[in-house]
């Protein structure tokens, strides 16, 4: 092949220079490269397509005495561009040269993003918020970054100086060394936490992540990332406390629910008294809990109730006092605070609880009961055994506790200053009736004398008049009785004498009862009774008041038709019903008739005489002997009233004391 060919169709960058600098000879891989034609190329010095910058280094290498030369410069493009060119070149006697260049511009940039990655790399260790570092398998630090002199408080050069084992107590170094200081470990990474010392002697907890570092595959060393946990512990610190906090107030809330709850059903004093003993020893919790309340006549306190001692170490309690004389100190600090703690530890506490608690006591807390801001007493709560003073969440439930149990008092007090009224009123009642119907019947008495004619004859205009008068006065002898009645069922003095009564035999007694008072008016009593013999076990004298009133009304509110009176079983008990044929009574009025003092006609030309207390005494007797009472009526057709009895009366609708 003649040297033009070889020249035409190398796919090399093939070049001859002359001694006048331009190329002569050049393959055609030139325009391919650089995107000049050859003629192009050959038309300047070659020197004006090198890189300004490369071109003092190029025309020294001319000089070289070396052969051949290699060297690598930039070479313009057509575009403007530069494309980096290694040669290979050697000169010839007559001035000309050979010379052979290979496009590297690729390998250029790769070699460039690779430094630049390296420095990259270099200034994220170097920077990195973390601790970065690395340390041979004696211990030695490598490598560290500037977080170091931030985490540690060491500088990067003294970091270098320093060994693991200098800044890692030991109890986690013997956990961490077996793994980072053996060459050739199994695993090759690990994680996990631990603290190191800084160089003021602060601890600082890290999570590393380490793994093993080898080279040419050789294990040397170990690199780590170590994230400072200080922030992380103190937010997690902090919220272990708010959690803390809310289950304690959880804690407390519930305690004082339970007390507010059991509070809330007792009204008497004694059991306010013994169930706040309970209710503090219980949920606090301690060993035992007092009241003691403030005695005005006498100047001191005296123990009430307790809980959690012996029955004999309540004996000798109860017939303690505390003057005020004896515990003033302690008197005052209640008056200006809720609550007053003492523990054996003080020497004034020793002595207070030698008094309040003779042999044993540990600690003891005192927390104010209060009337309308008034001390009124004082709530104890005590350890026995627990040499222990209470936590600041017991402090908060007796507090809770103290104010419930004066709103308790409070109530209670109030309770019973109504009964105390209420029972003054009944007494009243009851005893104006007495008076009131002695007089009425020696009236009535010595106006039958005068019917009779004992004091001589009565006209018959006469005998009407004391006839009209009886009337009167009998009406006010029911008036006065039912008032009576009235009166000692609001006193509660009504006992409930049950026995088995037979059904047939109590409405023929009733029967016989009414026959004078239904002839009167000519009308019929039809009595309907279930032919099988019907027993219940309650109070006859109760539920014989019951039916008179009744079908007393009954007759006295209708002129014609009849009355009807059955019993029969029903709902695992007996119902009796009295119906009429009378005026009946208005949809309105059905709810208020049973209310005392309730009539559904006010007006002076009412018929019929009564003080409107009958059927609220039969409403009271049906409840004390634990049935129903409902009514059914239509104006002018007539009523129906049901009652409906148990087999058996419960007692504890008799008893009267509801405030157990
Ligand atoms: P009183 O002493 O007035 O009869 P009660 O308490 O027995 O008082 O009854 C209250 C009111 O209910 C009566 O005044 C009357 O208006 C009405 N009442 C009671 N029973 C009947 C009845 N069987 N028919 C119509 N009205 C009745």
């Amino acid at each position: 092949m003649d040297r033009d060919r070889f020249f035409a169709l190398s796919p090399e960058l093939l070049a001859t220079t002359e001694p006048d600098d331009r190329f002569h000879e050049l393959s055609p891989a030139w325009t391919r490269c650089l995107g000049w034609t050859l003629d192009e190329l050959r038309a300047r010095p070659w020197i004006e397509f090198v890189h300004p910058d490369d071109v003092a280094a190029t025309r020294a290498l001319r000089q070289a005495d070396t052969q051949p030369v290699h060297f690598v410069n930039r070479y313009r493009h057509k575009d403007g561009s530069y494309r980096w060119l290694s040669w290979s070149g050697s000169r010839m006697v007559d001035g000309t040269s050979y010379a052979v260049a290979r496009d590297i511009t690729e390998a250029k940039r790769t070699e460039e993003a690779l430094r630049e990655s390296e420095e990259r790399y270099r200034e994220l260790f170097d920077n990195a918020k973390d601790l970065n570092y690395t340390h041979d398998f004696a211990g030695n630090f490598t490598a560290v970054n500037n977080a170091a002199e931030r985490i540690s408080g060491y500088s990067r050069e003294e970091a270098l100086q320093m060994n693991i084992a200098q800044i890692v107590p030991p109890e986690y170094l013997d956990a961490v060394l077996p793994w980072v200081l053996r060459a050739g470990a199994e695993t090759t990474t690990a994680t996990y936490e631990l603290e190191i010392v800084a160089k003021d002697g602060r601890r600082v907890p890290l999570e590393v992540n380490s793994r093993v570092i080898f080279r040419a595959g050789v294990p040397v060393g170990v690199q780590g990332i170590a994230r400072d946990l200080t922030e992380q512990k103190r937010i997690e610190a902090a919220l272990q406390v708010q959690r803390e906090q809310l289950r304690e107030d959880v804690d407390v809330t519930a305690a004082l629910a339970r007390v507010g709850s059991e509070m809330i059903t007792s009204l008497a004093t004694p059991v306010v008294l013994e169930r706040l003993c309970r209710l503090t020893t219980e949920v606090l919790p301690c060993d035992a809990s007092h009241i003691y309340l403030w005695q005005p006549g006498e100047e001191a306190y005296v123990p009430m109730s307790g809980h959690g001692h012996t029955p004999e170490q309540w004996e000798a309690m109860r017939v303690m006092k505390f003057p005020l004389a004896l515990i003033r100190p302690l008197h005052e600090q209640l008056e200006r605070e809720e609550l007053v703690q003492v523990r054996r530890a003080d020497a004034r506490g020793r002595r207070a609880l030698a008094m309040f608690r003779p042999g044993g006591t540990n600690a003891i807390m005192f927390v104010a009961l209060r009337r309308a801001g008034e001390l009124i007493g004082v709530l104890s709560a005590s350890y026995l055994s627990r040499d222990e003073s209470f936590t600041p969440q017991q402090l908060r439930i007796a507090r809770g506790i103290a104010q419930l149990g004066s709103f308790a008092l409070e109530n209670a007090r109030l309770v019973e200053e109504l009964e105390r009224a209420d029972s003054f009123r009944s007494d009243f009642v009851a005893t104006m009736s007495h008076e009131l119907r002695n007089p009425l019947t020696v009236i009535m008495g010595y106006n039958e004398l005068l019917l009779d004619g004992t004091f001589g004859a009565v006209s018959d205009e006469q005998a009407d008049i004391l006839r009209r008068a009886n009337k009167n006065a009998l009406e006010l002898l029911d008036l006065v009785n039912a008032t009576l009645d009235l009166s000692r069922f609001e006193s509660r003095q009504v006992p409930l004498n049950q026995e088995v009564v037979a059904i047939d035999t109590l409405l023929d007694e009733v029967g016989a009862e009414m026959q004078a008072v239904s002839r009167k008016k000519q009308l019929a009593v039809q009595w309907e009774v279930s032919s099988e013999p019907i027993t219940l076990s309650t109070d006859p004298v109760k539920l014989r008041m019951v039916l008179k009133n009744l079908i007393g009304n009954a007759i006295k509110f209708t002129d014609e038709g009849q009355i009807t009176v059955c019993a029969h079983t029903r709902d695992g008990g007996v119902e009796f019903r009295v119906s009429d044929t009378g005026i009946g009574i208005p949809s309105e009025a059905l709810e208020l008739i049973f209310e005392p003092f309730r009539q559904v006609d006010h007006s002076p030309t009412r018929r019929s005489g009564g003080a409107g207390l009958g059927l609220y005494i039969v409403r009271r007797l049906v409840e004390m002997l634990s049935g129903t009472i409902t009514v059914d009526s239509e104006v002018g057709k007539g009523s129906s009233f049901s009652v409906w009895l148990p087999r058996r009366a419960h007692r504890a609708h008799a008893s009267g004391n509801e405030s157990a």
